[in-house]
């Protein structure tokens, strides 16, 4: 059906390392539990998603066996543990931050549209408000998939927490997109 072969893989396998599988089940943040519709599990593996963790500022990450399973290529999400284990974004947050980076793949990975139609499209209205057409598809892909407002409650904490990289008027924009 989707040209894969048919193993016993979850959605958690798109998760690299024992160590980042443990502490995001210690979180109750494991793949599993974010509520996905089984035909964006697809998507994800599809896409060849995979999901780890670093420890800020830096940190070395062994694929000893190579644990991606199921893929030849992969685009490999990093998320910073030491962030994530600041309660100050919620749950929700963190899922909404790990959607975006994942629709950030997908919109690479989407056929480009041409100049023409992007003109026409409501992306020209965005680009003319300083906002990002790549950020506002990932921030679509999180909203799709019922996480809209955490980006946006998640962006606002951000503004305080990070001002000299959030507090910006593209970050406006982007929580303004989420609530329209
Ligand atoms: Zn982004």
């Amino acid at each position: 059906m989707n040209g894969l072969p048919a193993t016993d893989w979850t959605i958690d396998d798109i998760v690299v390392g024992s160590t980042t599988k443990t502490w995001l089940r210690s979180k109750n943040l494991l793949p599993s539990t974010w509520n996905l519709p089984p035909d964006e599990i697809q998507k994800i593996r599809q896409a060849g998603i995979r999901l780890t963790m670093m420890y800020s500022p830096a940190s070395v990450l062994k694929l000893r066996p190579n644990p991606l399973k199921d893929v030849a290529a992969a685009s490999l999400i990093v998320f910073d543990a030491n962030a994530f284990d600041d309660d100050q974004q919620s749950r929700e947050e963190k899922i909404a931050t790990l959607l975006h980076e994942i629709g950030h793949v997908f919109h690479e990975l989407a056929p480009k549209k041409s100049v023409i139609e992007a003109l026409k499209a409501e992306e020209y209205v965005a680009a003319m408000d300083g906002q990002n057409e790549s950020e506002n598809a990932a921030d679509d892909f999180a909203r799709k998939l019922g996480y809209g407002e955490h980006i946006a409650t998640s962006l606002e904490k951000l503004k305080t927490t990070c001002p000299e990289k959030f507090n910006k008027p593209g970050v406006d924009g982007r929580i303004k997109r989420m609530r329209k």
